[in-house]
C-alpha cells in the first residue's frame, strides 16, 4: 500500500513537471477551434506532442489518422511476456460552430495525455516492469456525428481493460447520468402552386412541418420530465407566393435509456407521419447514423476516483446533487457498453455554463489549467489503484457487467 501510494505521488510529480508543454498543447487546440471531424491541426497537434523526443522516459508509438481521418492512438507498454492489462485515456478535440471551445475539448485532451504521460512516468519508476500497456486514444467528433461510435464500428476498443476520460463542467461529479440520444431528420414533399391563383393545385408542405412541431408541443404534455425533444425548420418553403412544396425538419430526441429513447422515438415518428397524411405530403424520417448511448455509472471506479480527487482538494457535488442533474448526451456513452470507463466532470473557475462565448473563454484561460492538471492527476491515480489495488480490477469489471445486464435487454439493435 505505501508502494502504491508513493506510484500516485510520481504520477502527481510527472503532471507538475509536465505542467508548461500540457498547457501549450492546450492553449495550442483552444486557439484553432475545428468542427467535428476537420480536427486537422488539433490531430497534428496531438500526435506531434506524443511523437516529441523532448517527453521524457520511453517513446510512444504513435499512430496517425488511427481509423479514421482526424483519430490517432499512442501505445506505450512495459516489456513484458504475459497479455498485459490495457489502460486507454480518451482526447477529444472538436469545437462548436461560431463559438470556438465552448465545451472545453480542449482541456479534455489536456488531461487525458497529462494523465497518461503521468501513469506511464509512475510505471517507468518500477524496478521490475508491470504487464501493462497505457494507450491514448484521440477520438474526434463529440459534438456532432460520434467519432467514439465509429471507433468502436472499426474495433478501436476491442481489447482495452478500462478506459478514462474527464469533461469540463459547473461542478466536480465522478458520474452525472448522460442520456441517450436519436436525432432525425424529416422531409416532407408536396406541390408547389400559385399561392393566389391556384392554392387548391399546391400540397403544401410548410402546413406538415407546423403540423408536425405542434403535433409534438401537444405530446410534451405526456412527456416524462427527464425526456427531451428539441428541433428546428431547416427549410420553410422559399417565397409566400409559392405554396411551399418542400419542408425540412430536423430533431434531437432523448431519454435516460435507449429503452425509453426507442418508446420516445415511435410516438415522435407518428407526430411526424400523421402531419403528413393531413395535408397529403410524402414524409421521409431518416435516423441519424450514431445513436449516442446513455453513460452506464460504474461505481467502483466512482469511488476510488473521489478517493483520489478529494485527497488532492476535489470538492464533489452530493449523489442528490447527481441524480437531479441535467445532463446532455455523449458518444462515451456507447463506450461504456464495450468497456469499463469512467467519464468524471471537473471544474474550470469559472461558472460559465458550457456551450457559451463565457465557456470559450474560460477553456482557454490560465485560471483553468489548475483543475485541468488536478484532474489529470485524479485520473492517474486511479489507473493505478485498478492496476495494483487488490480485487478492484474484478470489482470494476462485475460493476460494468452488471450495468450491461441491466440495460442490455433495453436496446434495440
Ligand atoms: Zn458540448
Ligand atoms: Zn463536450
Amino acid at each position: 500500500a505505501a508502494a502504491l501510494e508513493e506510484l500516485k505521488q510520481r504520477a502527481c510529480e510527472s503532471v507538475d513537471l509536465n505542467a508548461a508543454r500540457l498547457g501549450a498543447l492546450s492553449r495550442d487546440i483552444w486557439s484553432r477551434p475545428e468542427l467535428a471531424y476537420a480536427e486537422h491541426q488539433a490531430h497534428d497537434t496531438l500526435t506531434r506532442f506524443f511523437s516529441g523526443e523532448d517527453l521524457p522516459g520511453a517513446a510512444w508509438a504513435v499512430q496517425p489518422r488511427y481509423k479514421l481521418g482526424t483519430a490517432f492512438r499512442a501505445d506505450w507498454g512495459t516489456a513484458a511476456p504475459q497479455c498485459p492489462l490495457r489502460i486507454a485515456f480518451l482526447c477529444e478535440y472538436d469545437a462548436l460552430p461560431g463559438l470556438g471551445h465552448a465545451c472545453g475539448h480542449n482541456l479534455i485532451a489536456e488531461v487525458g495525455a497529462g494523465a497518461a504521460l503521468a501513469l506511464k512516468a509512475a510505471l517507468e519508476t518500477l524496478a521490475e516492469p508491470t504487464p501493462v500497456q497505457v494507450t491514448v486514444l484521440g477520438t474526434p467528433a463529440e459534438e456532432q456525428g460520434g467519432g467514439k461510435i465509429d471507433l468502436i464500428k472499426a474495433g478501436a476498443f476491442d481489447g482495452l481493460d478500462v478506459v478514462f476520460m474527464a469533461h469540463p463542467s459547473q461542478e466536480n461529479a465522478a458520474y452525472l447520468p448522460d442520456v441517450a440520444e436519436h436525432d432525425v431528420t424529416v422531409k416532407y414533399y408536396g406541390k408547389a402552386s400559385h399561392a393566389a391563383a391556384y392554392p387548391w393545385e399546391g400540397v403544401n408542405a410548410l402546413d406538415a412541418a407546423v403540423l408536425a412541431y405542434n403535433n409534438l408541443s401537444v405530446l410534451r404534455q405526456q412527456m416524462k420530465p427527464s425526456w427531451r425533444v428539441h428541433g428546428v425548420i431547416k427549410n420553410g418553403g422559399v417565397k409566400p407566393n409559392i405554396i411551399p412544396s418542400y419542408t425540412e425538419l430536423e430533431f434531437y430526441l432523448r431519454a435516460p435509456s435507449m429503452k425509453e429513447l426507442s418508446v420516445l422515438t415511435e410516438k415522435v415518428e407518428n407526430c411526424f407521419k400523421s402531419a403528413a397524411l393531413a395535408t397529403g405530403c410524402k414524409v421521409e424520417i431518416k435516423g441519424g447514423e450514431n445513436d449516442y448511448y446513455n453513460v452506464l455509472p460504474n461505481k467502483s471506479l466512482q469511488q476510488v476516483y473521489k478517493e483520489n480527487g478529494k485527497k488532492l482538494g476535489i470538492e464533489f457535488i452530493s449523489e442528490d446533487a447527481i441524480l437531479n442533474g441535467l445532463s446532455g448526451s455523449t458518444d462515451f456513452g456507447n463506450v461504456t457498453f464495450v468497456v469499463p470507463g469512467l467519464h468524471p466532470y471537473f471544474y474550470i473557475g469559472s461558472d460559465a455554463l458550457n456551450h457559451t462565448e463565457q465557456y470559450t473563454e474560460a477553456a482557454g484561460s490560465q485560471t483553468a489549467q489548475f483543475y485541468a492538471l488536478r484532474t489529470a492527476k485524479a485520473l492517474a491515480m486511479t489507473a493505478l489503484d485498478v492496476i495494483f489495488k487488490p480485487g478492484l480490477l474484478e470489482e470494476v469489471r462485475k460493476d460494468f457487467t452488471e450495468m450491461k445486464l441491466k440495460e442490455e435487454g433495453q436496446i434495440n439493435p
